[in-house]
């Protein structure tokens, strides 16, 4: 007889996920995973900073019950990231203006704040980037919204098609929420310049559009204020603003699920209201935030000494990272001189588009080094031992 279960389909498999697991199944020991999203270090293994280190070996010695936190998360926590995040001399921070949650990791950010909109501007639609994150149209979607793409990729030119993103933007019914990805686009490498962040602000102040910036990178770019800096110009354009941003990746914590919500209102008195509903959504979900990854991150953020610290660390990362580019390109103009990759070079963060073809992904698998479908390889994946392997393969199939 049919059980209550015995109708329900098997659902999708996540597509990177299933490169993992296709990658784990593999007994070549000369294997690549190019298709994760995780920084690697030179020897191929997830780095676990000194920072983190030492903030752990502090907490051990002052031994506390673990108590809940509060629903909103470590208020040491969440006046850290507001000040990472918009700046430590932010008026916003001065004005009260900007309410902070932590979060379980970026993504739990993102779904905060998707339940919140959705309770308080219901019709609205939401607008990603074409391609975007795998996880953001699901993410919306689950909250009840229509997600729609915006124009952004040029797989032409491998970086942005920004007439068409403007275009986009200026379609879009007032009060549409756009997520724009506040530096290293996942999954393409291709940001916006300095000069078109200008435009995209005034394309979103002039509809009436309410942007959602997620920051899942700060700090691989092209630094921890530099790759902030677009928090800081949306702020000062004014209008409302929700910021998502993750810990995972800049402090290699991407187990303890560390990321926080920030929303900015127009005044002191409307973000205490706002945060009183953002808390009724985490009340609702999960009730309130673990502590130790939150501790950790207050606490070297909070240090002065484990902080310069954790900015070497993470300049380390990123260093490492345009290193690869710059070797993949000078490789490849050897191994395959007949294409151009010198557009890996300008892409940013841990990702490229590479202009792979799904054929091309399906024969490098051959070689046991794994991407994904796109075409999206992960650039911190790459290392000195592996590159040359790589780029063999990649010539080999073009
Ligand atoms: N947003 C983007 C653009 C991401 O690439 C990721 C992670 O890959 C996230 C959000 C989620 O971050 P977290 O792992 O902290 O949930």
């Amino acid at each position: 007889s049919a059980s209550l279960f015995s109708a329900i389909d098997m659902a999708p498999r996540d597509p990177i996920l299933g490169i993992t697991e296709a990658f784990n199944a593999d007994t070549n020991p000369a294997k690549i995973n190019l298709g994760v999203g995780v920084y690697y270090d030179d020897n191929g293994k997830v780095p676990l900073l000194q920072c983190v280190q030492k903030a752990e070996a502090k907490l051990m010695e002052q031994l506390s019950p673990r108590t809940y936190l509060p629903i909103e998360g470590l208020a040491a926590y969440d006046k850290a990231v507001q000040e990472l995040v918009f700046g430590a001399d932010s008026a916003v921070i001065q004005d009260k203006r900007a309410v902070t949650v932590q979060a379980i990791g970026g993504t739990g950010a993102l779904k905060i704040g998707a339940d919140f909109l959705k309770r308080f501007s219901p019709d609205s639609h939401v607008f990603i980037s074409d391609p975007s994150w795998e996880n953001h149209r699901a993410l919306f979607e689950s909250a009840g919204f229509t997600v729609n793409n915006y124009t952004y990729y040029d797989e032409a030119t491998h970086g942005v098609n920004f007439e068409g993103m403007l275009a986009s933007l200026r379609k879009m019914a007032p009060g549409s929420i756009v997520v724009l990805h506040a530096c290293c686009h996942n999954p393409t490498g291709a940001d916006l310049t300095q000069d078109q962040w200008g435009q995209v602000i005034d394309a979103v102040q002039q509809g009436g559009l309410i942007p959602f910036l997620d920051m899942a990178y700060q700090g691989f770019g092209a630094g921890i204020a530099e790759d902030g800096a677009v928090v800081r110009r949306f702020v000062d354009a004014g209008g409302p603003l929700l910021v998502s941003n993750s810990f995972s990746k800049s402090f290699s914590l991407y187990g303890e699920r560390v990321g926080a919500l920030s929303v900015v209102a127009s005044s002191a008195e409307e973000a205490a209201r706002l945060l009183s509903q953002l808390k009724r959504v985490v009340r609702t979900n999960y009730s309130n935030p673990p502590q130790h990854g939150g501790k950790v991150v207050a606490t070297v953020l909070a240090t002065p000494e484990l902080r310069g610290l954790w900015e070497e660390e993470l300049a380390g990362m990123r260093v490492r990272i345009k290193q690869m580019r710059e070797d993949l390109v000078a490789k490849l103009a050897k191994a395959a001189p007949q294409r151009d990759f010198g557009f890996v070079r300008e892409q940013v963060g841990m990702f490229s588009y590479s202009g792979l073809t799904k054929e091309q992904v399906g024969k490098l698998r051959e070689e046991s080094i794994y991407a994904v479908d796109t075409g999206r390889i992960c650039v911190a994946a790459l290392n000195s031992k592996n590159i040359d392997r790589v780029v063999d393969a990649i010539a080999k199939v073009l």
